[in-house]
């Protein structure tokens, strides 16, 4: 695994080139056997600066067929889903957990998982750095919840090392399920803009304390 520096210290030019570099990567990744059945690998969509990324399970037949996530009527869901608070798809950051479809939509392997985010997902995270990241369905929520059910803890946000985690169900389980989960997941993506908020209140306290912090005083030369 290629290990990226840390966001901070990089221009947006050279996040940009280093994510677009990752996107090229995916797009000719033969690392598993999912590459061997794909018409198109799905690198992610949006915007670089992107305060919010949402993370899905893997591409399905119309992802694969285009290239791009969240493309068929589960995306259209997510899309509606985001017109209730205001927002579009093309104002977050959308990807997957695996980049090339499993095959008839099977689940994916633990081993296609790791492969997959090791290069690529969570070298995505570390270079877009976004505020807030959603998970959509078990598997995106079993990498930062490993003992999280969805059932449990849908909607409830997680804080850690000033990201926020917002577990949701995935727009698929949704639409197999509308009666019993649309008004859920509806409320869950309400709390999105107020989340936002406070990451962002977090960030500007957190650089208003690095900007405050006394310079280290200079180290005492030794007397000779
Ligand atoms: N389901 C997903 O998890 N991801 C997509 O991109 C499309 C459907």
């Amino acid at each position: 695994m290629t290990s990226d520096p840390q966001p901070d210290a990089l221009s947006l030019e050279q996040r940009t080139e280093q994510l677009n570099a990752i996107a090229a990567q995916i797009k000719v990744c033969q690392k598993c056997g999912l590459s061997k059945e794909r018409t198109h690998a799905v690198p992610g969509d949006g915007p670089y600066t992107a305060d919010i990324m949402f993370i899905g399970e893997g591409p399905g037949f119309n992802e694969d067929k285009q290239g791009l996530p969240f493309v068929g009527q589960s995306g259209k869901f997510l899309e509606s889903l985001l017109a209730t608070i205001g927002m579009n798809r093309h104002e977050v950051f959308i990807t997957n957990v695996v980049k090339c479809r499993p095959p008839e939509n099977r689940d994916p392997l633990p081993t296609e998982i790791d492969v997959c985010t090791k290069n690529y997902l969570f070298r995505q995270i570390a270079l877009i750095d976004p505020k807030v990241i959603v998970t959509l369905g078990r598997f995106s929520m079993g990498l930062f919840f490993p003992n999280g059910k969805i059932t449990a803890i849908h909607g409830q946000v997680k804080w850690q090392d000033g990201r926020a985690y917002l577990p949701m169900f995935h727009p698929a389980a949704v639409l197999r399920n509308m009666a019993g989960l649309k008004t859920q997941a509806e409320a869950d993506m309400k709390k999105l803009p107020e989340i936002v908020a406070e990451a962002k209140r977090r960030a500007s306290e957190r650089q208003a304390a690095a900007a405050n912090k006394p310079e280290e005083p200079p180290t005492q030369l030794g007397l000779f």
